[in-house]
């Protein structure tokens, strides 16, 4: 293991390499889950081979060796290995990275959330503080990084999917977190328990909003109507070319998720960001868009 890089977890093995990567540093072994985490951050070595990613170029430049390490850190399985491991010192210390403005993603993704990704709202405490949405993996190098940007005030969990190491980090921050009651928060211990269907606004900023479906207490958080932080809920399409959510991992009712994106068209966001599935930006009238057709779409299915 190198660098705390992946507690509790073996560095990718060579041996184990799958036959699909092209020869080079870089290599992604037979322990890939298709979790889509490297293809999205570094499309430009990564790719599906159907069922596992592999890698398809070696990178070339230095920023494509950046990007290419900064997934081997956010793997959630230790499936990417590097023979050389130049660089990865540097992309361990690139989490949380920036998204726009004050919003951070933070990469370590944690296997038993299939590799869904958790971001960093950063915060004065005149408002409010910091809020952790979703949890990552627990990592001493992630924990020190989000203590140089100030910590975190509050941990936001979308539903029981995706919460990883929350109660880890909870404990290192010392940070109470929010939950919805439906998804089995009391069992949970968390300390914050939403309940019902209405909206909670958190803060001027944030606004806690139900949206069951995938799981009976799954929620999304709405930041300053710019950014829907949208759990299992809501995605980008990069094949369709739209937004998304995944009837097949429906685990409570489609009907209602259905009715839970309809009931997002009464918000206005510019950025999705996803536990899964892909994330997006685009103004606020072509994102209203996407999401009506996302609802006829999902009527269909
Ligand atoms: S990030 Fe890791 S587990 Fe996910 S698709 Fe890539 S190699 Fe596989």
């Amino acid at each position: 293991m190198e660098d705390g890089l992946h507690a509790g977890f073996d560095m990718a093995r060579v041996e184990r390499r799958l036959p699909q990567n092209v020869e080079g540093d870089l290599f992604v072994d037979d322990s890939c889950i298709d979790c889509d985490a490297c293809r999205q951050i570094a499309p430009l070595t990564f790719r599906d081979h159907g069922g596992q990613s592999s890698v398809y170029r070696q990178p070339e430049t230095t920023d494509a060796r950046h990007r290419a390490l900064m997934a081997l850190v956010a793997c959630p399985t230790a499936s990417i290995g590097s023979r050389s491991r130049d660089g990865v010192r540097t992309a361990v210390r690139a989490f949380p990275t920036k998204l726009y403005d004050n919003v951070y993603f933070c990469g370590f993704t944690a296997e038993s959330s299939f590799g869904a990704w958790s971001y960093l709202i950063v915060r004065p405490a005149s408002a409010g503080g910091n809020i952790l949405v979703d949890s990552p993996r627990f990592s001493r190098p992630l924990a020190t990084q989000i203590e140089e940007l100030g910590g975190v005030q509050l941990m936001y969990l979308s539903h029981k999917d995706d919460i990883a190491d929350h109660a880890t980090y909870a404990a290192h921050f010392n940070c109470p977190r929010v939950m919805h009651e439906a998804d089995g928060a009391a069992a949970l211990g968390i300390e914050q328990i939403t309940t019902g269907r209405d909206e909670l606004r958190i803060d001027g900023d944030l606004v806690s909003i139900p949206t069951p479906g995938h799981t009976r207490g799954h929620q999304v958080l709405l930041y300053q109507d710019r950014a829907l932080f949208t759990g299992d809920h809501l995605a980008w399409s990069p094949y369709r070319q739209t937004l998304t959510a995944f009837r097949d991992v429906c685990w409570f009712s489609w009907t209602e998720q259905v009715e839970s994106m309809e009931k997002l068209l009464e918000y206005r966001f510019e950025w999705v960001l996803p536990g899964h599935g892909r994330l997006h930006h685009a103004p606020r009238k072509e994102m209203h868009e996407h999401l009506e057709r996302c609802v006829d779409w999902m009527h269909r299915r």
